[in-house]
C-alpha cells in the first residue's frame, strides 16, 4: 500500500476515496479533451497476413489486445471532427485480403468499393488535401502486391525504404497530416499493475505499451490532456519511482519532490506539463494514496445522549477519529455510518455502567440495524473498566445470547480513542494482549496504540469486515 493514483473522473475519486484510497488533494489541472485539436493516428500490423491499419487510440488498443496486432508506432496528427481546410480521409476495407485503403479521393473510393470489392468504413479522420509547409506533412502511401497491404508513413525515409527495399509501389502523398502544434496538447495514459501495486502514467505510448507488454501493467485509460513542452502557464509534473513500494510518484511540487527522494524515490524527470492554477476549460487532476485493504463500519450510539453536553459529544466523535487514526496504518478503515442516541428516558439508566452484565444488557436491548459494529457511548462505567466488549461478536446483532456490541465511557479523563479502538478490536475478534504498548493491553493508556501482525490478520477475517480491493 501507500501507491498513489490521479484521476480526472469525479466518480472513481468518489468511490476510491471512500474505500480503499484517501483523497490527498489536487495534483494540479489538465484538460479533459484535446478540445478540437488533432489527436494521434496510431500505426498496427497483423503478423499474419502483414496487413498495416491506422487508427484512433481507442480501435488501436482494441487490435492490440483483441485481434492479434502488434503496435507499429505513430504516424502523425489527425483531426476527429471536420474542420475548416480539411477534408474526410475515407477508410476501406477489402474483406478478402484484409488490406486496409485510405483515401480522400472520391474517384478513387468508388472504384475501390465498385471493381476491387473493397467496403467503406467511413472516416478516419479529417486531413488536408494541399500541402502547406509548417501546418501540415505529407503522408506516403506505398503498396504491396505480395499481400495486398497498404503502408502509410510521414517518414519519408521509410517510405523510400519500403518502395527501395521491400518491394512497394510507390503511390506516393496521400493527403497531408496537420503537424502538432505549440502547445502541443497531447494524452497522459494510465496503466496498472497488481503486483506490486502500482499506477504508472506517462504520455509516452511506446512506454505505456512496453508497460503493458512486458511489465504486467494493464491498460486504463487517458487521465487527461497536458502539455508535451513548457510553456508560460503551466508547470512541470515530475516523475519518481520508489523500486522498493514499486510506487510512480508524480508532483508539481518542488518540496514534495525533495521529501519523495529522501524517502528513497530515485527521480525520472518531467512527466508532462499541468497547470498549477485552473485555466480556461481545465479540470482537476486529484491525487489519491493507496491505504486500506479492509473495511469495517462502525455506528456510534450516545447513551442518554440527549443530555449531553456538547464537549461530551466532541470527545465521542473525536474519539471515534481517533480510533479510525490508530488502524490506519495496518489498512483498516473505520467507517462510521450513523451516528445516533438512545434518550435518557428510554435509557434504564445504561448511561452509567456499574458492572459488565449492565453493558451487556444495553448491548442487548438496543442495535442499530444494520452490518456494523455498535459502539455505545457511556458517561461512566464502573471501576478500572473504561471499556466492554464482545470477543469476537457477532454479525448478526439480534442474537440473544452474547454481548453484540462494544461499550465505551465517554469521559474526558479517558483516552476515549484508544478505548474504542481496543473494544472495536475485541468485537472483531482480539483476546487482550498485556506486551508493550499493544492497542489489546488489558489496561491501555494515550500512547498504547500497537498491533502486530497476526492481530491485524486476524481482526481483517471477521464477517464484518469487508476487503477493499482495486477496482473496487
Ligand atoms: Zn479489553
Amino acid at each position: 500500500m501507500w501507491e498513489h493514483l490521479y484521476t480526472t473522473n469525479e466518480f472513481e475519486k468518489a468511490n476510491l476515496s471512500i474505500n480503499a484510497f484517501e483523497l490527498e488533494g489536487i495534483a494540479g489541472f489538465v484538460y479533459p479533451e484535446p478540445a478540437g485539436a488533432p489527436v494521434m493516428l496510431y500505426r498496427s500490423y497483423n503478423p499474419k497476413n502483414g496487413i498495416h491499419l491506422l487508427s484512433s487510440l481507442q480501435e488501436y488498443n482494441y487490435v492490440l489486445n483483441f485481434l492479434g496486432f502488434v503496435g507499429d508506432g505513430q504516424v502523425g496528427f489527425i483531426y476527429p471532427l471536420p474542420t475548416p481546410g480539411t477534408v474526410q480521409l475515407s477508410r476501406l476495407r477489402n474483406p478478402d485480403h484484409g488490406d486496409y485503403l485510405y483515401t480522400i479521393n472520391e474517384e478513387e473510393k468508388a472504384n475501390a468499393i465498385n471493381v476491387f470489392n473493397y467496403v467503406d468504413e467511413g472516416p478516419a479522420g479529417f486531413v488536408y488535401a494541399a500541402p502547406s509547409p509548417g501546418i501540415n506533412t505529407p503522408l506516403f502511401r506505398s503498396y504491396n502486391s505480395v499481400n495486398n497491404d497498404h503502408f502509410y508513413t510521414t517518414d519519408e525515409n521509410e517510405h523510400r525504404h519500403a518502395v527501395n527495399n521491400l518491394g512497394f509501389r510507390n503511390e506516393h502523398i496521400a493527403c497531408h497530416l496537420p503537424m502538432t502544434s505549440h502547445p502541443s496538447i497531447i494524452p497522459l495514459y494510465r496503466c496498472h499493475r497488481r503486483d506490486p501495486f502500482d499506477f504508472f502514467y506517462s504520455t509516452n505510448i511506446t512506454e505505456i505499451t512496453h508497460a503493458i507488454n512486458n511489465l504486467n501493467y494493464s491498460w486504463e485509460g487517458i487521465v487527461g490532456y497536458v502539455d508535451a513542452v513548457p510553456a508560460d502557464n503551466n508547470i512541470p509534473f515530475l516523475r519518481m519511482y520508489h523500486p522498493g513500494r514499486g510506487d510512480h510518484f508524480y508532483t508539481t511540487d518542488d518540496k514534495d519532490h525533495t521529501n519523495a527522494i529522501n524517502l528513497g524515490y530515485v527521480d525520472e524527470g518531467t512527466a508532462c506539463n499541468i497547470f498549477s492554477v485552473q485555466v480556461e476549460g481545465s479540470i482537476p487532476l486529484f491525487r489519491l494514496l493507496h491505504v486500506f485493504d479492509a473495511i469495517v463500519h462502525v455506528n456510534i450510539i450516545g447513551v442518554g445522549g440527549d443530555v449531553w453536553p456538547n464537549s461530551q459529544w466532541t470527545l465521542f466523535r473525536n474519539g471515534f477519529m481517533d480510533a479510525a487514526a490508530i488502524l490506519r496504518p495496518h489498512g483498516m478503515r473505520l467507517n462510521l455510518v450513523t451516528e445516533s442516541l438512545i434518550r435518557q428516558a428510554d435509557a434504564d439508566g445504561h448511561e452509567d455502567i456499574d458492572d459488565d452484565d449492565e453493558a451487556r444488557d444495553l448491548t442487548h436491548e438496543w442495535s442499530v440495524p444494520n452490518f456494523a459494529v455498535d459502539v455505545f457511548g457511556v458517561s461512566t462505567y464502573a471501576g478500572e473498566t473504561a471499556g466492554f466488549s464482545a470477543v469476537d461478536g457477532s454479525c448478526d446483532k439480534s442474537y440473544p445470547c452474547q454481548m453484540n456490541g462494544s461499550v465505551v465511557e465517554v469521559r474526558a479523563a479517558i483516552p476515549v480513542g484508544v478505548v474504542m479502538a481496543h473494544e472495536i478490536c475485541h468485537y472483531l475478534g482480539l483476546e487482550h494482549r498485556d506486551e508493550g504498548l499493544n492497542l489489546m493491553r488489558k489496561f491501555g493508556a494515550m500512547n498504547t496504540t500497537l498491533l502486530e501482525e497476526d492481530q491485524v490478520s486476524k481482526i481483517k477475517e471477521h464477517c464484518f469486515v469487508r476487503k477493499l480491493n482495486y477496482p473496487s
